[in-house]
This record gives C-alpha cells, structure tokens and sequence, in this order.
C-alpha cells in the first residue's frame, strides 16, 4: 500500500480520536473447530470430571478478571463477566455437553465445541442485534474453556502487544478487549462487530476510540503504518499529511476536554437558556444499568426493555420472579419514574429465545402487545400482575409497544380492571392507579393518536420503529441505512401530531427512539414540544448540554420552518446551522464534514 493518505468511511462504536502506529491481531485466539474424538465408555467419567474441572477453572479465571478490572470498568458493564459467568452456569448447555459424552461417548473437548455451537447458531439467527451479539460472547467463553484442554495454545493477546499502538484486527472478542492494556492500546479499529455488541460497550467504558467496518485490504498494512481513528464521525486515515495530523491533534485535545466538562455536569438540570425544562431518562434493560444511568444524571427510566431481562431465566419469568425483579428496580432507582414496556417480543426481537414462535414475515407480524394480547396471554397476565404488584412502591408506570389500533388499548385496561379485580378478591397488595402509556411507533398509531391520547396517561415515540415502518424499510438492512431518516418530514409530521394530541389531552410525551441520543435531533425533538428524552445513559450527558445551551424560541422557530421541508437533507441542513450556532464546541465534533 502507498504511504498516500488514504480516508476510510467506518462505523464508530467509541467516540474519541486515537493517532499512532498500529499493530495486527489474529483471530487464532478464537477456537474455530475441534476434531472430532471419542472415548471408550468406561473413560466417560473421566471426561465428565474434565469438563467440570475446565468449567471451573474457567469460572475462577473470569472471576479473576473481574477483580483486576475493578475499578477501572463501569459496574454496568463488569456485568459481562456475570454474562459469561452465566453461560458457564447455564444448565441447559451443560446437560448437553453430559448428554454428548455419557451417550455418544464423545471426548470432553468435542462435546463442549458441539454443544455450545449449537447455541451460537441459535443466536446467530436471532434478527435482534443485541442478541445475536451474544453469540460471541459464547464463542468467547467456549474458547476460554477450551484453552484448558491445550487446543489453543499461546496466543495471549497481552504478550503480542508493544508501545503504544492502534490494534487492527478482523474481530476483537469482549475478553480480549477488556485484556488491552489499556496504557499501551489506543484504539482499535476491526472488521466485524456492531455498535450494540459487549465489544462495543466496553470500548465505550474504558474510554477507548473504536470503529468497526474496517475493509478488509486495512488487514494487510505495514505494521508501522501511522493512521488516525475517528471514533466521532467514523472515519478511518491511513498515512495521514503533517496537515490532517495537526487537525486531529487538536481534535483529540478538545475532544477530551470536552468530555471530562459534560462529566461534571450530570447534576444540572436540562433546561433551555430560556427557562424551559426537559426531563432526561435513560433506556435500560437491568438492573445493573441503574448505576450508569445515575452516574450521568438519568432522572427516571424512560423505558425498561422488559423483555431483555426475561432471557436472564431459563423460561418465562414467575409473577413473583417479576415482582422482585420490578420491585428491586423501583428501590435502585429511589422511587423515582420507572416506565416498564410490556413484552416486546415477535418480529425481530427475541421470537427464538423466548417463545420459539416462527413467522414469514416477521416485522409485520404478531409483534408487541399483538402477541401478548392473541397467542401469549397468559405471560402478559402474569406480567401485568407483577407490574400491578410492583407498583406500589414506587412511581411505576406500564408502556404498551406496537400499538396500531385503540382496541389493543381498551382490551389491554379490561384485562388489567379483571387482574385488579382477582388480586383484591386475594387480598394482594396491588398499585389501584397505575399509569398507562402508549408506545406511538407505527404510523397508524401516531395517525389515531387523537383517539388513543385521551385513554392513555402518557405517550412515548418510539423513532426506531416508526421510522422503520414509515419509510417501510428493515431497520436492521445495512442496504437500505441511507432510507433510515429520522428528520424526514414524514417521521416530524408523525411526531409533531403526536405532540399536539398529548398537550391537547393535558399528558406528557416522551421520545424514547434512537433519536432522542443524537445531538442533531435534540433542537427538532424540543421544538417540537416533547417532554422528555430518554436514551442510552452515556448520550445524556452531551444532549444536556445542547439543551442547556439553546433558546426554546429558536428551537421551535427550527421545528416549524422542518414541518415545511421536503426532505430530510433540508432538515438536516437547517438543524447543522443551528447547532453550530448554539453549541458550536458539539458541531465540531459530531458533524460529518460533508454536511459542515
Ligand atoms: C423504538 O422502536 O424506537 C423503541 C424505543 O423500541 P425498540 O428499539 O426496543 O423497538
Ligand atoms: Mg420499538
């Protein structure tokens, strides 16, 4: 390759700015196949005590992990080693590995490559992102276990790192990025991965620039070869001239300034320069997000993934499982709002996992409060209870998703009058006024929503759907990622109807889509007139400090000049200038220079 600077489009998955010389890993550290070895029957034993032995080895070495990395991860995201401590643990795999050698008389080693590859396919097949990135976190525990049988030998990951390099690798597993030293890596830049992967998570925890989406021919540099790492815009430079490098030497100054700043701000109120006060929530999935979420100022959860916490149990979650589980989340959260999605599951999310029921078309089909209320009523019954139960000791409320019609409402709060009913006639204590929401995140919704604000105490948009069946476009299709606009004048059209429904029927509503974190948005969305964001809890802090620095006057000016636009690049445009007017320190860092 030339020593010509080259710039790369990639995919960012840790902001930050990384400039130096990069180093190579393999993916040999990854155990890919095992051959195929039997025993004879009366070694069956002696393999069973094998595989115990190497998963308990394997326990204590995560647990050492753990320890060593204590103070420097995110309690959330220490919750990776419970991730892989819990695949160790997970009986169904375990009885499968047994099953493999006392019946097939299959060696330790085999068994364990079989049986785990098994769930790695089950994984892989998922259509949710997030879980299909639990894939490899299997790959990663099963290669980790293996290592006790000596079939992956010598390639500690530590040992092959020198100075301070910029790892460049095909695929990072989420051990091998927490073992980066983190005083001699300053970057990484891989091929595979997503922004929703532990990969990722952990990148962003430990403060390191990452990208993902590396092209290949990148495998082959000179170790030597200089290159930059936009962690920001997702941009990737090889060899860069004395000019560019003294750009990103700046960038990367200011960059870390200006993070360590929004840190010190989580206790300020998101309020505009004129007086207008926004709540920030945060969207978590368990409980140990709370900590994060409180770490950055998250004043409520925006929106409980539920059906998340549900894969943590071998099969659907007891009421009295949920109670505890929404009631400890209540208490963490100290009392404060707690909006829990009903189950979510169908279409693209967690069909395999939970329910094992298969569709053709699956985003269209039995989806959200669809399946819960026509194929699985009595798990959405049993979490109602819970939630009914939970209630009562804090400021719970219960969210409906992928609502199209005002009948999934009115059959939802009949079910909910019949269950309060049951538990009164128990005796249980139960929450007698719980708030109800409606997730607006399909166009018929956001169309009815005069007719479903006024049966409802809240709404909340969810971007990430409606902007998927607005543009009829698979949120998850990387072909078709140029049609997923959520400033299009259809999706502000949507929201702002919405809006208006909600002041009209004296509810608040909130964004809880992928929007509501993008800095861009963030002058739309409050000119607009929505109540709260809620987001991932690390965006908080960068999306109060827009809000802190705008007037309400000229966000609103901006959201009606939107309304009139005709495409997305208009609004972009429009919202780029104003962004750069009123936080011009965020523009520079978040506005890909194309639209500069
Ligand atoms: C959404 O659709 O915007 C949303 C918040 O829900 P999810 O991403 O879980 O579908
Ligand atoms: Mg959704």
């Amino acid at each position: 390759m030339s020593s010509q600077e080259k710039v790369f489009q990639v995919t960012p998955i840790s902001p930050g700015i990384a400039i130096g010389k990069t180093i190579k890993i393999g993916t040999s550290h990854l155990v890919e196949h095992v051959p195929e070895r039997f025993v004879a029957e009366h070694e069956t034993a002696n393999e069973l005590e094998k595989f115990h032995d190497a998963i308990k080895k394997t326990k204590n070495s995560i647990n050492q992990l753990k320890e060593r990395l204590k103070n420097k991860l995110a309690t959330s995201d220490e919750a990776i080693f419970d991730t892989h401590l819990m695949i160790l643990e997970d009986m169904a795999l375990i009885t499968d590995v047994e099953n493999l050698i006392n019946t097939e008389h299959k060696a330790a080693e085999c068994a364990i490559f079989e049986a785990s590859e098994r769930y790695v396919k089950v994984l892989e097949d998922i259509a949710d992102p997030y879980l299909r990135e639990r894939a490899a976190d299997v790959r990663d525990v099963r290669s980790r276990v293996l290592e006790n049988f000596h079939v992956n030998e010598g390639n500690s990951l530590e040992k092959n790192i020198s100075g301070r390099r910029i790892v460049v690798a095909d695929e990072l597993t989420p051990s091998e990025t927490a073992h980066l030293p983190q005083d001699k890596v300053l970057g990484f830049a891989v091929n595979v991965g997503s922004p929703t992967s532990h990969t990722a998570i952990l990148a962003r925890s430990m403060r390191m620039p990452a990208v993902v989406g590396m092209p290949e021919e990148l495998m082959n540099l000179d170790p030597d070869t200089e290159i930059i790492i936009d962690g920001f815009a997702g941009r990737l430079i090889i060899n860069p001239s004395d000019h560019t490098l003294d750009i990103y030497s700046l960038k990367a100054q200011e960059a870390n300034d200006f993070y360590s700043s929004l840190l010190e701000e989580a206790e300020l109120l998101a309020e505009t320069q004129d007086g207008f006060i926004v709540q920030l929530a945060g969207n978590i999935e368990k409980l140990e997000d709370v900590g994060e979420l409180k770490k950055f100022g998250g004043e409520a959860v925006g929106l409980f993934r539920s059906e998340i916490s549900f894969l943590s149990y071998p099969a659907p979650p007891s009421e009295e499982e949920q109670f505890k589980l929404y009631k400890e989340l209540l208490s963490r959260m100290d009392g404060r709002m707690v909006v829990v999605r009903t189950l979510d599951v169908g279409g693209d999310k967690l069909n395999d996992s939970v329910f094992r029921h298969q569709e053709q078309n699956p985003f269209l089909g039995l989806r959200g409060i669809r399946l819960c209320l026509k194929a699985k009523q009595d798990i959405f019954r049993t979490q109602l209870r819970a939630l009914l139960r939970a209630g009562v000791y804090g400021d719970l409320k219960i969210m409906l998703p992928m609502l199209t019609s005002v009948h999934e409402i009115v059959e939802v709060k009949n079910i909910i009058e019949e269950l309060k009913t049951e538990l009164k006639k128990e005796k249980t204590d139960f929450s007698r006024k719980i708030s109800i929401g409606a997730m607006i995140e399909t166009p018929a919704s956001a169309l009815l929503v005069d007719h479903i604000a006024p049966l409802v105490d809240f709404l909340s948009i969810g971007t990430n759907d409606l902007v998927q069946y607005t543009m009829a476009i698979d949120r998850s299709n990387d072909l078709v990622t140029y049609l997923y606009q959520p400033a299009n004048p259809a999706i502000l059209e949507l929201i702002g109807r919405t809006v208006i429904a909600a002041k009209e029927n004296n509810i608040w509503v909130s964004v809880c889509g992928q929007m509501a974190s993008d800095p861009l948005y963030t002058p739309l969305l409050l000119g607009l007139g929505v109540n709260e964001l809620s987001m991932d809890p690390a965006s908080l802090s960068i999306i109060r400090r827009v809000i802190r620095s705008l007037k309400m006057s000229e966000a609103e000016f901006l959201a009606s000049e939107a309304l009139k636009c005709k495409s997305s690049v208009d609004v972009r445009k429009m919202s780029v200038e104003l962004l750069r007017k009123t936080v011009p320190e965020i523009a520079d860092i978040i506005i890909m220079e194309n639209e500069r």
